[in-house]
């Protein structure tokens, strides 16, 4: 009989998005019986949303893998852990040795553990390769770095908790609401101190009902909205000069780019009024203003959109302080800490050349290549690997042009998916390994604003199911390769010695909840005296608008509250069904189109189409249609079109047509 007596209270890190609310486990006969928030958490302060609260359901789920599994003339057989390991490894060598290092790839962990994303990392560059990558390139590589080339960190530069500090909170690209509940305590805080929102968004979000200034533009005119403004700041003096001139460069220049957007133009191209656009010109020349952004600036306009957008913070001196600054919501668990991690042209412990090669040759005992490796979107787009390892990664589901990425995982030689689940992606392997989820294991996980922390294991992973360091230090030593631990403290000790960044990290603030523990200082505020650039100083980037290439009927996606991601987990969490997007159409297109509501209409892109049935609302913008991107039928449709420089998809901006399906 169970004796509740028995309980134990074990703390977690929700696994869902990137705000990383702090959990209680609570747990019986190594069972989780209940998720209830931890009151002690730093940022989320005793909340969590339904996700969280659900978060222990889908580790009881019925097809849980628990054993590996080789494909062997199309059917998946049982293999033992040994007989796998030995033969990934010999594969992996083999294709090594025939095709050279360049044609192995490894990706995925933004819902691993820090320590499983280093060692992941640290695998695939022992192998000798730079094919390496995580999906923070899919969302927020455009923040990243254009935070790290004009402040010196790739990371929010302010905290969610400072938001009831500011005057203002601009919202780009985001709905609070839906993609990162537990922060809307912050927004009404906020409001209840006198604070403003504003957001910036096509769509009518739930957080646009909120605002007190929803700028509904045009999808892909961001840039050009950026630029309006500013040159309205400077024109009426509305700027921080002494910020500037102290703490800046490149002002003049930027100066110059910007002079020619006019507030007529913008009326045209972004599709506000111009009243409205001084509004918010105005509101942003106060102190106190934070700016914050989601997946509509950087799947649409890439790294230029987020470029910018910081010009303005940096225009109006609004970083730095108290209730100012930049907040970037990321959408994983641990994408902050993959992508601080884990890139093909960067080295953990800075930039990839010599000395830095030399520097890790010192701690890891071999010396990684430097080469500059392909990133995700390149590699699973393009193709060109012989094998590729894949950790918790379903790309199959998730990227764009999902026939593309399916035809070039089918070319592969190997391809190896560590997962707890039989996914679409997963299917196609040649061999599956069965990993334990997040509370069957322990390590950290980086914040959206920075904050590190564990999570401690609650119970064992069933069956033969092993964690990802676990298996991560099989493949190394079957490859013949030393000085790897799983110990995932270990790990962490090791990772914060060649991460710089992460160098002030200790672990008893870390496993402590209620403790403050960001990198890379620990204050919730960054550059309050100087910014981590070379020379000290933020760097202004002027940027252009450029009219996207192609025009039409514009299919942006997003997300919703009850949902996450390509919906694994959300689907084996009793009470959610598999999840089917209905495609949002503004009026007036579909009367243009001769369409009514609920009709049922082919979607077709270049790239794909997709059956969908039709929602007509308001909250959409004419000119712009919208889809769930938990629908697995989206992303046939969404095309792979890259940003150049992250080569980040533009998942927010396919052109479409839209045409009935006759029923008969
Ligand atoms: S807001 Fe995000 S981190 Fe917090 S409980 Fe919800 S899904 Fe989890």
């Amino acid at each position: 009989m169970t004796n509740y007596f028995d309980m134990s209270e074990v703390s977690s890190i929700c696994p869902y998005c990137g705000v990383g609310c702090g959990l209680k486990l609570e747990v019986v006969n190594n069972i989780i019986v209940r998720t209830i928030p931890d009151s002690s958490h730093i940022v989320s302060r005793g909340h969590i949303c339904g996700k969280g609260s659900t978060a222990h359901e889908p580790i009881y789920s019925w097809d849980r893998l628990t054993y590996p599994l080789k494909r062997e003339k199309g059917v998946f057989i049982r293999i033992t852990w040994e007989e796998a390991i030995k033969e990934i490894a010999s594969k992996l060598l083999e294709i090594k040795k025939k095709y050279g290092e360049k044609a192995i790839g490894f990706y995925g962990g933004c819902q691993n553990t820090l320590e499983e994303v280093y060692s992941f990392m640290k695998l695939a560059r022992a192998l000798g390769t730079n094919n390496i990558d995580s999906c923070a390139r899919v969302c927020h590589e455009p923040s990243a770095m254009a935070l790290k080339e004009m402040l010196g960190i790739g990371a929010s530069a302010t905290s969610v908790t400072e938001i009831s500090k500011a005057k203002v909170l601009v919202i780009a690209g985001e709905s609070i609401t839906e993609s990162h509940p537990v922060i809307s305590q912050y927004l009404v805080q906020l409001k209840k101190n006198g604070g403003k929102i504003v957001v910036i968004d096509p769509r009518m979000t739930g957080t646009a009902k909120i605002a007190d200034l929803h700028l509904q533009v045009n999808p892909g005119t961001d840039i050009y909205l950026f630029n309006t403004v500013a040159n309205y700041l400077i024109s009426n003096n509305l700027i921080d000069e002494e910020f500037i001139s102290k703490r800046t460069e490149g002002f003049e220049e930027y100066k110059k780019t910007i002079s020619s957007y006019t507030l007529d133009e913008a009326e045209k191209i972004v599709g506000i009024n111009k009243e409205k656009i001084i509004e918010f010109a105005k509101l942003i020349s106060q102190k106190k203003v934070i700016f914050s952004w989601g997946l509509g600036l950087t799947q649409s306009e890439g790294v230029n959109a987020v470029r910018a957008y910081i010009n303005l913070a940096l225009l109006t001196g609004n970083i730095g302080t108290d209730g100012s600054g930049l907040i970037v919501y990321r959408g994983q668990a641990n994408v902050q800490g993959s992508g601080d991690i884990i890139k093909p042209n960067v080295f953990p412990n800075g930039i990839m050349n010599e000395e830095n090669a030399r520097e890790l040759e010192k701690i890891w005992g071999f010396k990684p290549p430097t080469w500059v490796g392909k990133t995700v979107t390149e590699a699973l787009l393009e193709g060109g690997l012989k094998a590729l390892v894949l950790m918790n990664f379903n790309p199959v589901i998730s990227m764009p042009n999902r026939n593309k990425v399916k035809k070039v995982l089918e070319s592969l030689e190997l391809l190896v998916v560590i997962d707890p689940f039989m996914t679409e992606t997963a299917k196609l392997a040649h061999f599956v390994l069965p990993s334990a989820m997040w509370a069957e294991k322990e390590g950290s996980v980086t914040s959206l604003d920075r904050v590190v922390k564990w999570r401690f294991k609650a119970v064992n992973p069933p069956g033969e199911a092993k964690s990802e360091l676990e298996i991560i230090s099989l493949l190394f030593k079957e490859l013949g390769f030393k000085g790897f631990t799983s110990d995932p403290k270990e790990v962490f000790l090791e990772m914060k010695e060649v991460v710089k960044i992460y160098s002030n990290l200790t672990l008893d603030e870390v496993m402590d909840y209620s403790k403050p523990s960001r990198y890379p200082v620990n204050d919730t505020i960054l550059y309050r005296e100087k910014f981590l650039t070379p020379t000290g100083k933020a760097k202004f980037i002027p940027v252009e608008y450029k009219k996207m290439k192609e025009e039409g009927l514009i299919l942006i996606t997003g997300r919703t509250v009850t949902r996450y991601n390509t919906d694994e987990l959300i689907n084996r969490t009793p009470g959610f069904n598999s999840f089917k997007s209905p495609l949002y159409i503004n009026p007036k297109d579909a009367e243009r189109l001769g369409l009514k509501d609920k009709d049922i209409v082919k979607v077709s892109s270049k790239c794909g189409s997709a059956i969908f049935t039709l929602s007509i609302s308001n909250e959409v913008k004419e000119g712009s249609v919208f889809a769930y991107m938990h629908d697995p039928n989206v992303n046939y449709v969404v095309c792979d079109s890259l940003d150049e420089e992250s080569k980040t998809p533009k998942y927010k901006y396919t052109i479409v047509k839209i045409d009935k399906v006759k029923l008969y």
